[in-house]
Protein backbone atom coordinates (compact mmCIF):
# COMPACT_ATOMS: atom_id res chain seq x y z
CA UNK A 1 0.00 0.00 0.00
CA UNK A 2 1.33 3.42 -0.80
CA UNK A 3 2.36 5.78 2.46
CA UNK A 4 3.20 8.95 0.65
CA UNK A 5 2.82 10.27 -3.11
CA UNK A 6 5.16 8.47 -5.55
CA UNK A 7 7.93 11.18 -7.27
CA UNK A 8 7.20 11.98 -10.65
CA UNK A 9 10.11 11.26 -13.29
CA UNK A 10 10.13 14.09 -15.46
CA UNK A 11 13.67 16.52 -16.78
CA UNK A 12 13.87 19.66 -14.99
CA UNK A 13 14.65 22.47 -17.60
CA UNK A 14 16.31 24.38 -15.06
CA UNK A 15 18.71 22.35 -13.19
CA UNK A 16 18.32 18.81 -15.01
CA UNK A 17 17.17 16.69 -12.00
CA UNK A 18 14.82 14.31 -13.04
CA UNK A 19 12.60 14.07 -9.74
CA UNK A 20 9.81 16.26 -9.09
CA UNK A 21 7.41 15.83 -5.87
CA UNK A 22 3.74 16.59 -5.80
CA UNK A 23 2.24 18.27 -2.67
CA UNK A 24 -1.52 18.40 -3.99
CA UNK A 25 -1.85 21.44 -5.11
CA UNK A 26 -3.62 22.23 -8.64
CA UNK A 27 -4.31 25.16 -10.58
CA UNK A 28 -7.50 25.56 -11.95
CA UNK A 29 -8.09 28.04 -14.97
CA UNK A 30 -11.53 29.37 -16.29
CA UNK A 31 -12.19 31.17 -19.55
CA UNK A 32 -15.88 31.31 -20.54
CA UNK A 33 -16.99 28.17 -20.45
CA UNK A 34 -13.88 26.31 -21.03
CA UNK A 35 -11.96 25.21 -18.47
CA UNK A 36 -8.06 23.21 -18.04
CA UNK A 37 -6.62 22.33 -14.86
CA UNK A 38 -3.33 21.24 -13.78
CA UNK A 39 -1.48 19.39 -10.77
CA UNK A 40 1.42 21.27 -9.64
CA UNK A 41 4.48 19.53 -9.32
CA UNK A 42 7.53 20.80 -7.78
CA UNK A 43 11.92 19.99 -8.86
CA UNK A 44 13.43 18.17 -6.02
CA UNK A 45 16.54 19.75 -6.96
CA UNK A 46 15.57 23.77 -7.48
CA UNK A 47 11.62 24.16 -6.47
CA UNK A 48 10.69 24.67 -9.79
CA UNK A 49 7.26 24.45 -10.55
CA UNK A 50 5.69 21.96 -13.63
CA UNK A 51 2.38 21.95 -14.55
CA UNK A 52 0.92 18.32 -15.34
CA UNK A 53 -2.40 18.88 -17.94
CA UNK A 54 -5.53 16.88 -15.54
CA UNK A 55 -7.93 18.32 -18.35
CA UNK A 56 -7.23 20.85 -20.93
CA UNK A 57 -10.15 23.66 -22.55
CA UNK A 58 -12.93 21.38 -21.54
CA UNK A 59 -16.49 22.31 -21.46
CA UNK A 60 -17.15 23.39 -17.97
CA UNK A 61 -20.26 21.87 -17.91
CA UNK A 62 -18.87 18.73 -18.84
CA UNK A 63 -16.61 18.58 -15.67
CA UNK A 64 -18.44 16.31 -12.90
CA UNK A 65 -19.13 19.31 -9.95
CA UNK A 66 -17.22 16.77 -7.50
CA UNK A 67 -13.96 17.11 -9.32
CA UNK A 68 -14.01 20.51 -9.57
CA UNK A 69 -14.58 21.01 -5.43
CA UNK A 70 -11.65 18.39 -5.53
CA UNK A 71 -9.68 20.79 -7.71
CA UNK A 72 -10.31 23.52 -5.86
CA UNK A 73 -9.46 21.71 -2.50
CA UNK A 74 -6.57 20.89 -3.35
CA UNK A 75 -7.46 17.52 -2.69
CA UNK A 76 -4.17 15.07 -2.06
CA UNK A 77 -5.90 11.90 -2.58
CA UNK A 78 -7.05 13.67 -5.71
CA UNK A 79 -3.57 14.03 -7.11
CA UNK A 80 -2.77 10.35 -5.77
CA UNK A 81 -5.26 8.83 -7.78
CA UNK A 82 -4.30 11.38 -11.11
CA UNK A 83 -0.86 10.27 -10.83
CA UNK A 84 -2.04 6.14 -10.98
CA UNK A 85 -4.54 7.42 -14.31
CA UNK A 86 -2.27 5.69 -17.07
CA UNK A 87 -4.02 8.27 -19.09
CA UNK A 88 -2.61 11.08 -16.67
CA UNK A 89 0.31 9.73 -17.16
CA UNK A 90 0.58 9.34 -21.21
CA UNK A 91 -0.49 12.55 -21.77
CA UNK A 92 1.93 14.24 -19.63
CA UNK A 93 5.10 11.82 -20.53
CA UNK A 94 5.75 10.96 -16.97
CA UNK A 95 6.27 7.73 -15.62
CA UNK A 96 6.26 7.40 -11.50
CA UNK A 97 9.27 6.52 -9.07
CA UNK A 98 7.36 4.26 -5.99
CA UNK A 99 11.12 3.71 -3.75
CA UNK A 100 10.14 4.36 -0.69
CA UNK A 101 6.91 5.41 -0.99
CA UNK A 102 5.15 2.19 -0.04
CA UNK A 103 4.87 -1.15 2.34
CA UNK A 104 4.04 -4.17 2.36
CA UNK A 105 1.03 -4.85 4.94
CA UNK A 106 1.62 -9.21 6.11
CA UNK A 107 -1.43 -8.82 9.13
CA UNK A 108 1.10 -10.84 10.81
CA UNK A 109 3.38 -14.01 10.80
CA UNK A 110 1.15 -16.53 12.61
CA UNK A 111 0.84 -18.85 9.88
CA UNK A 112 4.23 -18.83 8.24
CA UNK A 113 5.17 -21.64 10.22
CA UNK A 114 3.04 -24.13 8.05
CA UNK A 115 3.94 -26.73 6.14
CA UNK A 116 1.98 -25.54 2.87
CA UNK A 117 0.84 -21.81 2.64
CA UNK A 118 -1.51 -20.56 0.53
CA UNK A 119 -1.03 -16.56 -0.40
CA UNK A 120 -2.70 -13.67 -1.82
CA UNK A 121 -1.11 -10.54 -2.75
CA UNK A 122 -3.17 -7.28 -3.12
CA UNK A 123 -2.27 -4.22 -4.48
CA UNK A 124 -3.63 -1.50 -2.86
CA UNK A 125 -2.52 0.72 -5.47
CA UNK A 126 -0.60 -0.24 -8.94
CA UNK A 127 2.96 -0.38 -7.78
CA UNK A 128 5.37 -2.05 -9.82
CA UNK A 129 6.94 -4.27 -7.11
CA UNK A 130 9.53 -7.20 -7.70
CA UNK A 131 7.37 -10.36 -6.42
CA UNK A 132 10.70 -11.96 -5.21
CA UNK A 133 10.91 -8.86 -2.92
CA UNK A 134 7.84 -8.90 -1.48
CA UNK A 135 7.82 -12.72 -0.84
CA UNK A 136 11.11 -12.57 0.75
CA UNK A 137 10.10 -9.44 2.87
CA UNK A 138 6.56 -10.63 3.46
CA UNK A 139 7.46 -14.65 4.51
CA UNK A 140 10.86 -13.61 6.47
CA UNK A 141 13.14 -15.08 3.58
CA UNK A 142 16.20 -13.77 2.06
CA UNK A 143 15.80 -13.21 -2.07
CA UNK A 144 18.58 -15.47 -2.29
CA UNK A 145 16.53 -18.00 -0.55
CA UNK A 146 13.05 -17.34 -2.35
CA UNK A 147 14.88 -17.70 -5.57
CA UNK A 148 16.10 -21.30 -4.78
CA UNK A 149 12.52 -22.21 -3.62
CA UNK A 150 11.32 -21.17 -6.94
CA UNK A 151 14.27 -23.37 -8.77
CA UNK A 152 12.90 -25.99 -6.59
CA UNK A 153 9.16 -25.79 -7.40
CA UNK A 154 8.68 -25.14 -4.18
CA UNK A 155 6.95 -22.16 -4.85
CA UNK A 156 4.92 -22.06 -7.10
CA UNK A 157 2.33 -19.21 -8.85
CA UNK A 158 0.00 -18.90 -11.71
CA UNK A 159 2.41 -15.38 -12.84
CA UNK A 160 6.40 -14.99 -13.70
CA UNK A 161 7.41 -14.25 -10.52
CA UNK A 162 10.44 -12.61 -12.20
CA UNK A 163 10.86 -9.25 -13.12
CA UNK A 164 7.97 -6.78 -11.47
CA UNK A 165 4.21 -7.04 -11.21
CA UNK A 166 1.99 -4.57 -9.96
CA UNK A 167 -1.63 -6.81 -10.07
CA UNK A 168 -2.38 -8.89 -7.67
CA UNK A 169 -0.94 -12.52 -7.56
CA UNK A 170 -1.40 -15.71 -5.29
CA UNK A 171 1.64 -18.07 -4.73
CA UNK A 172 2.06 -21.38 -2.76
CA UNK A 173 4.94 -21.99 -0.57
CA UNK A 174 5.76 -25.22 0.44
CA UNK A 175 8.37 -25.94 3.25
ZN1 LIG B 1 15.04 21.72 -11.17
Amino acid sequence: MPTCLPLVLRRCHTCASERFRANGKFRVNANHKLIDAWLLVLCTGCGETAKLTVFERMNVRCVRPELLDRLHDNDLGLAAELLQDPVVRRRNRIALDWAGAWRLDTGGSDHLDREVIDIAVRFAARIPVRPVRLIAEGCGLSRAEVERLIREGNLVSGVRLSGKLSDGFTFTLKR
